[in-house]
């Protein structure tokens, strides 16, 4: 039963390099209707997930992405709101130096080093890529500050691409229950990515983590509130009856959260 809300994935998903042609059929706890079902939920909470990083165009999104590491999304949307509004391009940045982009910047842990990767980052944009910001993982992971995450979330909410950058939630969820465990999150990254129904694949990133952030938590996950209650297998959780299954609010949808 696929929720009609959600594109099929010949609409909008294109398939990240990394992972075209491939779905092979892997060993799991969860089924593939059992996997089905968990993203279908997951599909009608919340049809239309967003990020929470403010951006204005993708170089933009390049640079709030970068600056996020170690940081809550709160807290780079404060700094940046300011910064986007005078310098929205790699020469305007360039512009600004990085003196000025420190002083924009410093709420933000290690702001020091990730102004200099803000300026190096777009010297190597206008040098390299005519000032623009290239679509491919193999190009992104070249630029200052840029990692493997990062370009996944660049190539997701810039390009439509789908992409599985694993954060702490992500790599939390997979591995609690027991969807797609791994040690490290490129491991979860692959795992997920091949189990995760073709059609869900473009939300699944926003999915995971909102329901991490809102509802699988870290230190206790709040079972009684959960969808998947029935069907997850972790075995931490405490409860087996799923929650109600309702669209949620907007303020736990993706927009302006806090971490
Ligand atoms: S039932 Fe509990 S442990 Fe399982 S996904 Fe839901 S909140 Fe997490």
């Amino acid at each position: 039963m696929a929720n009609p809300k959600i594109k099929s994935s010949a609409q909008i998903v294109k398939k990240s390099n990394a992972t075209a042609g491939r779905k092979p059929a892997v060993k799991n706890l969860y089924s593939r209707a059992d996997l089905e079902e968990i993203f279908r939920r997951f599909s009608i909470q919340r049809p239309e997930p967003k990020g929470e990083l403010e951006h204005v165009n993708p170089f933009t999104l390049v640079v709030a992405v970068a600056l996020s590491a170690q940081a809550t999304d709160a807290g780079v949307n404060k700094a940046t709101r300011a910064l986007f509004a005078v310098a929205d391009t790699p020469q305007k940045m360039l512009d600004l130096g990085e003196e000025r982009i420190r002083e924009y910047i410093k709420t933000i842990g290690l702001y020091r080093n990730k102004a200099k990767n803000v300026v190096a980052l777009s010297q190597k944009l206008i040098t390299d890529f005519g000032g623009e910001v290239p679509r491919t993982r193999e190009e992104l992971v070249t630029l200052p500050g840029v990692g493997r995450k990062t370009a996944n979330v660049v190539l997701s909410m810039a390009f439509g691409q789908a992409t599985m950058a694993v954060d702490t939630h992500i790599f939390r969820i997979a591995n609690r229950l027991l969807l797609a465990p791994g040690k490290t999150p490129d491991e979860v990254e692959q795992r997920l990515m091949k189990i995760i129904p073709d059609e869900y694949l473009y939300h699944a990133h926003h999915w995971l983590i909102l329901h991490g952030r809102y509802c699988c938590k870290a230190r206790k996950p709040e079972c009684e509130r959960c969808v998947i209650a029935d069907l997850c297998r972790s075995p931490e959780k405490t409860w087996d009856i799923p929650a109600p299954l309702v669209e949620l609010p907007a303020q736990m949808i993706g927009a302006n959260a806090a971490s």
